[in-house]
Order: structure tokens, then C-alpha cells, then sequence
């Protein structure tokens, strides 16, 4: 014991003052060290405590396992939902404003409490995940893990973004270029307003160039937004114009269009506001003729617009398509906003030709009424003026300066639209084999065969998908039937419904056996 006497202090042999303490100062410390070792000691299983036990209602006294979660309040107190709702039902009987009963309370017109439930009440305090909003994150360098193939902090020329998109999109030449120079400039516009703001020192305004995108159906409209927004990592939201009605009328808000912009960034503010909108079918809200009616989901819907595209700070609820009581709200500010807007504007090819034959129907220089009639990229002539004549509000169109028309997909494009794109759908069908280890090829006669029914169903590159899915089905059935199957390649015939497709056996590839 005397060897080991460091931590042990015998009290019987200590000297000690008067009050107690000892007298010796290397007593004390060792003392006190023990002393400080014991209450950490105590104070660590003092911090254990709420875990190991129940918490215990204040006033009833019963433990959480059998009252439900307990309120903490605070004083490190709780209470259980069934004394809080009482405590509350108690409070709506005190007789608030003063009474006869000699009480003398007299608070004013406090409100009642008599309606308050305190289900709702808790109900209420933790919204859906999908209502919350994101807290700000501190800028951290390096933060972002994927980094975008085009940073909107360091944009890429006009140039290199086209050729970002040339990988995905087929054709479409003119428009590739004018998307490429309008995100170019609104991405380096909303740099300028981030770094210098308020510098309006030389009085030059940069407006907004949102874009207004004419192509008929299927010709890659919304493709080539989707493979923007993909290549430059901003959020994007795609709505479809004939949703939305005025406010007030069934159908959705247009505010609905920030609000799912805010979803798809995860309701984060700030990365909702440098992302894009892509409104499709906004040739529906085309005014109409001779409607007798107020236009709710027309005109109306062009008019509440205005406010979006311009760049202004609207209020959206969070998690929700419309604004009601129990839905969160939030101020978005639509200024740094890419708004691109799409349609196919059919018949809006007659009102350009027609412009244009009565232009050239005069003068010295008149030329042939026809000669517009068999031209199929007619869309190029598109001007603010058809587009009014069309039915879009010449202060809608204001908000839209950029326009690009797409041109109907040839049979050349669709064949290069199956085979090219980094995601072509041939490419997609030759991984999918390849999981079972079989070679897929289509015959070049094949491709073009397919593209022309396609070219026949007037859907654009959407047909194509329908046509392969359709020839490959049966291919897809009976291949993993026999594990000897090594490569299959689709011919013409097959497509034609003539014959069947060419299957090489693995074990002797060169031996040639028609299927069907
Ligand atoms: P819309 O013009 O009606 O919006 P989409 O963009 O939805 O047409 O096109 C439908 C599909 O066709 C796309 O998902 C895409 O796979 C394909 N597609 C259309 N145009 C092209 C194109 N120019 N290049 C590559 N794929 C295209």
C-alpha cells in the first residue's frame, strides 16, 4: 500500500489547517486531482443520464413509453401531450377581458385558445421533407464533386459550347448556335451582376435573353435543352404551357414554373436562380380568335408571364404547385433565370408564306406566288410580326428577343440521330446485348429503312424509338434462348418485314443461319 500510495491519501497522517484543508500543497494537488478525476467521472455519467432513462411527464408523471413524445420545455422539463392539450383547454376557460367573477383578470382582448389543437400544432412544426428548404452552405473550394462539363462560373466560348452539344445533338446547326450565344451571354451577364453589383455606372443594362424556340414536334426541342442544362449542371424545369390558367382559375399557378425549379434544385434558392425554365407548348397560349370569353388560359397566362420573364422577385410555395395556408412560401428572384420557351406553331408556316408572297407580289420585282410553297425551312423567315399575327402578345414577345427555329428531321439526320449521339438508341441496344455477351449491328440499309417509316409518322426522332422498340422485341425474346447465339445483325428485310435477322452462333461464327 505504501508503494502504491500515489493516488491514495491517508487522512489519519495528513496534517490539515483548522478549516479542513491540508497543509501541505502536493497533498492538496493530489487531492484535488482526484477530487476533479471522481466529478469528471460523475458529470460524464450524469451526460449519459437522458439517454438511460425515460423522460417523465411533469404533471401526470408517466413515462414517455407510455404517453407518446414528450414536449420539452424549457428547465430541462417535459411534458406530455395529453397535459399540454389539457393545459391548453384550461387556458380557453379563463375568462380573458375581465368578467364578473371578482377574478380581475383583465389582459385586454387577448385571443381565445379554445380552437387550438395540438395535433395540428405539432403536425405543423415539422414540415415534409419536400417543403423544407435548404440552408445556404458555406462556399467551400473544390466543393462540388461532379464537376459540369461547362462551368457557368468560367463559360466556355459560344464556339465550344456548340461542341459540347454537337455530341448529343444531330442537325439543328442554327439553333445549336444561337442557344450556345445565348447561355454564353446570360451566363457571363449573371457573373457581371455577382461581382459588380449595382454597377450601372455607364448606364448600360445587359437585358435578359431569354429564347423563344419554333421547330415542329419531335425535331429536338426539348432534347436540346435537357442536354444544356446537363452539360452546364443547373437545375432545369420542364412545364407544359396548357397547365397553366390565371390565378384564381383550376389548373396551375404560374408561379408553379418556379416552384418546380426550386424542387429540381433540391429547394435551394440560390441554385434555383441561375437555373433554366423550359415552358413547352407556349404556342397554346396563343390568343383567341373571336373568343367572346375571358381568356384564363391564353392571353391571361401570356400576361401573368410578363412579370417571370422579365426578372422579378415572386413569392412560391415550397413542395407545391399552389400557394395555400399550410404550404411554406419563399422569394425567388427570377432575374438570373434562363427562360426558354418552346413550340411547334403549327400553321405559323401559312402566315409566313403569306407575309412573304405579299412582299413579293409587288413592284418591279414580284416573283411567283409559289415560291415559297415547297420550302421546308420556311420557319427560318419567322419574324416578331407573325408571330403576333400568330396570337402571342407583342409584350410577350418583347421578353423573348432570342429566336431559333429548328428544321423538320430528314431521313439523313434520323439515320445519324440512331447511330451518332453519345446516348444513340442503337448504342443503347448494343449495351444491353452485351450484357449477354452478343455482338448487336445494323445493316446501314436497315437504318435508313427505319428512318424512312419513321420519316413517314410525322413525329420527328420520336417515332424511332417506337419503330426499334417494336423490331427489337422479338429479337430481344428468343436471343437469351440459346446461349450459343454470338451476334446478331439486323438487316433490311427485317425491317420490311421480308425476312428475319441474321444470327451468327458463336461457337462457329462463321457459319450463317437465317432466322424466321
Ligand atoms: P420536341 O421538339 O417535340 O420537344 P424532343 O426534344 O422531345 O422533341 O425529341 C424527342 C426525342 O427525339 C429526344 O428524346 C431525342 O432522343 C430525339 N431527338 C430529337 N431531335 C434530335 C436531334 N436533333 N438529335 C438527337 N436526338 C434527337
Amino acid at each position: 500500500m505504501a508503494e502504491n500510495n500515489d493516488n491514495i491519501i491517508d487522512t489519519e497522517f495528513m496534517e490539515v489547517n483548522p478549516d479542513g484543508t491540508p497543509v501541505d500543497g502536493t497533498n492538496a494537488n493530489v487531492l484535488s486531482e482526484t477530487d476533479a478525476a471522481d466529478k469528471s467521472a460523475e458529470d460524464k455519467s450524469d451526460e449519459k443520464k437522458p439517454d438511460e432513462y425515460e423522460k417523465v411527464c411533469y404533471i401526470c408523471r408517466r413515462p414517455e413509453s407510455v404517453t407518446g413524445k414528450m414536449i420539452d420545455i424549457p428547465g430541462g422539463l417535459s411534458v406530455c401531450p395529453d397535459c399540454m392539450q389539457k393545459t391548453f383547454d384550461s387556458m380557453s376557460r379563463i375568462p380573458f377581458g375581465g368578467d364578473n367573477s371578482g377574478a380581475n383578470i383583465d389582459l385586454g382582448n387577448l385571443p381565445q385558445f379554445s380552437f387550438m389543437n395540438l395535433q395540428d400544432l405539432m403536425s405543423g412544426m415539422m414540415p415534409p421533407e419536400s417543403q423544407r428548404l435548404k440552408k445556404k452552405k458555406p462556399k467551400a473550394e473544390g466543393e462540388k464533386a461532379v464537376k459540369p462539363e461547362i462551368d457557368i462560373d468560367h463559360m466556355l466560348p459560344p464556339h465550344a459550347i456548340k461542341a459540347k452539344l454537337d455530341e448529343y445533338v444531330i442537325g439543328q446547326e442554327h439553333a445549336k448556335k444561337v442557344i450556345s450565344v445565348a447561355v454564353y451571354n446570360h451566363y457571363k451577364q449573371v457573373k457581371a451582376n455577382e461581382n459588380l453589383l449595382n454597377d450601372n455606372s455607364d448606364g448600360v443594362e445587359i437585358e435578359k435573353s431569354n429564347v423563344l424556340m419554333i421547330g415542329p414536334t419531335g425535331s429536338g426541342k426539348t432534347y436540346l435543352v435537357k442536354t444544356l442544362a446537363k452539360l452546364l449542371d443547373v437545375p432545369l424545369a420542364i412545364t407544359d404551357a396548357t397547365s397553366l390558367t390565371e390565378a384564381g382559375y383550376i389548373g396551375d399557378d404560374i408561379e408553379s414554373v418556379v416552384s418546380k425549379l426550386l424542387a429540381a434544385a433540391g429547394n435551394d434558392v440560390e441554385k434555383a436562380e441561375k437555373g433554366i425554365i423550359f415552358i413547352d407548348e407556349i404556342d397554346k397560349l396563343a390568343k383567341k380568335r373571336n373568343a367572346n370569353q375571358r381568356d384564363v388560359s391564353g392571353e391571361a397566362v401570356q400576361q401573368g408571364m410578363l412579370k417571370l420573364l422579365e426578372g422579378s422577385e415572386i413569392e412560391v410555395p415550397v413542395g407545391a404547385s399552389s400557394k395555400n395556408a399550410m404550404v411554406p412560401m419563399t422569394m425567388v428572384d427570377t432575374t438570373n433565370i434562363l427562360f426558354i420557351c418552346g413550340g411547334a406553331f403549327p400553321d405559323l408556316e401559312d402566315i409566313i408564306k403569306e407575309r412573304l408572297n405579299k412582299s413579293s407580289a409587288m413592284g418591279f420585282v414580284s416573283e411567283l406566288k409559289d415560291k415559297y410553297d415547297d420550302d421546308e425551312n420556311i420557319l427560318d423567315k419567322v419574324s416578331v410580326e407573325d408571330l403576333r399575327k400568330f396570337g402571342m402578345i407583342p409584350e410577350f414577345l418583347g421578353r423573348l428577343p432570342v429566336i431559333c427555329t429548328l428544321q423538320p428531321l430528314s431521313t439523313e439526320m434520323m439515320v445519324k440521330i440512331l447511330k451518332e449521339p453519345k446516348n444513340a438508341i442503337i448504342k443503347q441496344y448494343q449495351k444491353l446485348f452485351r450484357y449477354d455477351e452478343v455482338d448487336l449491328q445494323f445493316e446501314d440499309d436497315a437504318l435508313t429503312a427505319i428512318a424512312e417509316e419513321a420519316k413517314k409518322k410525322e413525329l420527328g426522332a420520336r417515332a424511332l424509338r417506337s419503330i426499334l422498340e417494336d423490331l427489337m422485341l422479338d429479337i430481344m425474346y428468343e436471343i437469351p434462348k440459346d446461349d450459343n447465339i454470338g451476334t446478331v445483325i439486323v438487316t433490311k428485310d427485317y425491317v420490311e418485314h421480308k425476312g428475319g435477322p441474321r444470327v451468327l452462333m458463336r461457337t462457329d461464327e462463321r457459319k450463317i443461319i437465317t432466322a424466321g
